[in-house]
């Protein structure tokens, strides 16, 4: 800026200022030896006679500025110089003026801008992105139509900015951005992308700067033998309630009784059965009334009616005349009735006739100050199914099919509704026991399962809430049990909106622990219960397994959506943390056992269930506090899945999604019970190769740039230790770089490392056949050397 306050240059004739003739020589060597002190200087101002003492100042070494201004006696001119050259200057004999600018002031700015430099290079240092591939899949679904699935994980994915577009064959799509509980997941296709030819690599481009192309690999599609020529299939042909079902087990059991027996559960439902109930007047002058005994059991038989007595100054009174519950509304000197809903509960209440039959309460929370109304209303139970569906509690039953059905083979547990309005689930239990058993004698792939399996299938864990589901209300989702207060128990609340959701209702990251996705709230669908296994739906489960410890592996059958899900299942919101998450190996084998299981699905008709819908519970779906297969898996060591039966279908004029509900028509139930019946025989089939696994797992040792890593046969744990001491279980585990990650490499310093480690396999064999436990120095050994 200085620079262009210039003035005209020619000022020449004015007299040299006061002092003597400077000497240039002198000057430059003093001006130079000050300037290598190494002081930053101040701008001060320097008064000369004329523009040729401006050009001595120069010469003689001073850094004057372009700033000129004329002043009184000659002209004021800017030189930079430290206190040294100020004084060399003034010893020259130049009118050194006040400090314009002091080097502390520049210094200042200089120190200001380098911290923002800093500020920005920290900024560009957090902004270089990593995108980290974690899937990248081609499949073939119903139809034949093939989809592209896509995760990428961005460094910068929590901030909603960056933005991710999948490239490939010149198109373009922008992926999803996977949040849950406020935390960034990864990027995906919420819906994998219809794609006509399967591209072999697609490249990810962020909006944060970074790029990678990956190949895409099929998912799904291992090839399964065809069945024999005899295998049998298609033996539910419409829904079933469950007194039905149950029937229908017990037949098989008794038609097949070398192969098959049933097993009563020994905590029994709560029943299909409820009090009944009657409901006078609305909101605040609503008041009703609940029968001590079961709507079945007299409770239906009785009625309420609330009557103006027509006169003046009448009192409030209560009667019960057989199965009749009189009120005598007291009135005012009008003849007016004028009794609240509450002075008329408290009066039931407190008749000692009434009270013997029913319970009164004002309606949620009014607190009852209307004045009540007269009316008239018989109790019902409001339950709407057949007199043949039973309205005691339920025995819930298992089938238990193996032909050794000792406890000596691998055990197996699939099991179904535990929420009512999943009525394909049911079938899927049930096609599957019908197929193990109708196939024994004909089919020798089935008698290899039956011949080397421990069954136990429960085809409707939750049969109270199904019947209801049925008969009364297609929505239901949770059991028949009431757990709450008066408030909440009016005959609208009990018709809809009460009951337990069994799957949060378990011990293990349960709403109790903190635990997030189960509600404290009693008329919430995802309602906890009371307390951990307070329903005896429940209780049932934890009995069998652990009455039955064989059991390796569980399915918990629900729909919809194709989901197909394991442990762990639920995390605490704040921070999303997660239950434990399985070991690396255990997490590999879930994947691999469900590559095998989706393949069986696929078989049917070629449903592929998404690879996005594929993993642990909190990596694909969210939180579900209390849910079953997080109590098989942390608490017995069982591998559990969730299936969701009822995939999308995918509508090819539309082309977009359809999701298939709860209770499809029965034509469209009917495959996906098949499906998934495929899916629970692939379960099978994995169990038994589990029975049959006495084989060691082989590893071999890499050194890659990151560290260690290993190449396996089979799915590994692996444990190892690098400070040449004996590996044994406790000690640490080669462990998932991130959620949906590969292993991370172990990292070792330059020099040599001893690595000993040894792998151990899902059935529990380890290489080498090495004991952790007892001794021996037959693990595996090997040194690394970094330079
Ligand atoms: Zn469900």
């Amino acid at each position: 800026m200085a620079a262009l306050a210039v003035l005209p240059l020619l000022l020449a004739g004015l007299p040299l200022a006061a002092g003597a003739e400077p000497d240039p020589d002198a000057a430059a060597t003093s001006l130079a030896d000050a300037a290598a002190a190494g002081h930053a200087g101040d701008i001060v101002e320097v008064t000369v006679a004329d523009q040729d003492a401006v050009a001595g100042l120069i010469e003689a070494g001073a850094d004057v500025t372009e700033y000129t201004r004329q002043v009184d006696g000659g002209l004021l001119v800017h030189v930079v110089a430290t206190p040294d050259q100020q004084a060399a200057l003034r010893d020259l004999g130049y009118a050194v003026g006040d400090v314009v600018v002091s080097a502390a002031e520049t210094e200042a700015v200089v120190a200001e801008r380098e911290a923002a430099v800093r500020r920005v290079n920290q900024t560009l240092a957090r902004t270089a992105e990593t995108l980290t591939p974690l899937r990248a899949e081609w499949f073939e679904s119903v139809g034949g139509q093939t989809y592209l699935g896509v995760e990428v994980k961005s460094s910068l994915g929590a901030d909603s900015g960056t933005v991710l577009t999948v490239s490939f064959d010149g198109r373009s799509v922008t992926m999803d951005r996977f949040v849950d509980a406020g935390q960034y997941i990864y990027h995906t296709f919420f819906e994998p992308v219809a794609v006509d030819d399967v591209p072999a690599e697609v490249t990810v481009t962020s909006t944060g700067g970074a790029s990678l192309t990956v190949p895409v690999v099929e998912w799904l599609g291992d090839p399964r033998p065809e069945p024999g020529p005899h295998y049998a299939t298609g033996f539910v042909d419409h829904y079933m309630d469950p007194t039905e079902l149950y029937d229908r087990i017990e037949a098989l059991a008794a038609e097949f009784p070398d192969l098959a027996e049933i097993i009563d559960l020994p905590y029994e439902t709560n029943g299909y059965r409820r009090k009944a109930q009657a409901m006078i007047g609305s909101d605040a002058a609503a008041l009703y009334v609940t029968s001590h005994a079961w709507g079945h059991e007299g409770g239906n038989e009785l009625r309420l009616e609330t009557v103006n007595p027509g006169t003046a100054n009448s009192p409030l009174s209560v009667g019960v005349s057989g199965g009749t519950i009189r009120v005598s509304l007291g009135t005012d000197g009008s003849g007016a009735p004028n009794s609240t809903a509450a002075q008329v509960v408290a009066a039931v209440n407190a008749s000692p006739a009434a009270s013997a039959l029913v319970t009164a309460s004002t309606y949620r929370t009014t607190g009852g100050t209307g004045v009540a109304v007269a009316g008239a209303q018989d109790l019902t139970d409001g339950l709407d199914a057949p007199a043949h569906i039973s309205r005691e509690p339920f025995t819930v039953r298992a089938i238990r099919i193996g032909r050794d059905r000792d406890g000596s083979k691998t055990g197996v547990f699939a099991y179904s509704q535990e929420h009512a309005r999943e009525w394909v689930t049911p079938l899927v239990a049930l096609e599957t026991a019908e197929r193990l058993l109708r196939n024994y004698a004909t089919d020798a792939y089935t008698k290899q399962l039956v011949d080397d399996l421990d069954i136990f299938i429960v085809p409707s864990v939750n049969p109270d809430g199904s019947h209801f589901s049925f008969y009364d209300r297609a929505g239901q989702r949770r059991n028949m049990t009431n757990h709450c207060g008066p408030e909440n128990s009016d005959p609208g609340r009990a018709a809809t909106s009460w009951g337990v959701d069994l799957n949060r209702n378990f011990s293990v990251g349960s709403r109790f622990d903190g635990y997030s996705g189960a509600s404290a709230s009693c008329t919430s669908d995802t309602y906890s219960g009371p307390a951990e296994l307070s329903e005896p739906e429940a209780r049932n489960e934890v009995w069998l397994t652990q009455q039955y410890p064989n059991i390796r592996f569980a399915m918990n059958v629900h729909s919809y959506g194709g989901y197909f899900m394991w442990p762990p299942g639920a995390y605490i919101a704040d921070g999303r943390v997660p239950l434990p998450r399985p070991t690396l190996g255990e997490e590999n084998y879930f994947w691999a056992a469900s590559s095998h299981i989706l393949s069986a699905v696929q078989a049917w008709r070629g449903t592929a269930v998404w690879p996005g819908r594929t993993g642990p519970v909190s990596d694909v779906l969210y939180s579900a506090a209390g849910n079953s297969a997080d109590e098989h898996w942390y608490n017995r060591g069982i591998f559990g899945w969730d299936f969701e039966v009822g995939a999308d279908l995918w509508d090819p004029v539309e082309r977009e999604w359809d999701p298939q509900g709860f209770q499809p028509p029965f034509a469209e139930g009917y495959e996906q019970a098949m499906e998934f019946s495929n899916g629970l025989i692939g379960l099978l089939e994995v169990a038994r190769a589990y029975g049959h696994d006495v084989r060691p797992p082989r590893t071999t040792l890499e050194l890659t740039d990151g560290g260690v890593t290993f190449e396996a046969t089979e799915p590994v744990t692996i444990h190892y230790t690098l400070d040449g001491s004996r590996p044994t279980y406790s000690s640490p585990r080669v462990e998932s770089a991130g959620l949906r990650e590969d292993a991370a490499p172990i990292p070792v310093g330059a020099g040599s490392t001893r690595v000993h480690w040894f792998a151990v396999d899902a059935a529990g064999n380890v290489e080498n056949r090495y004991d952790p436990l007892r001794g021996g120095t037959n693990y595996r050994k090997e040194t690394v050397t970094v330079d």
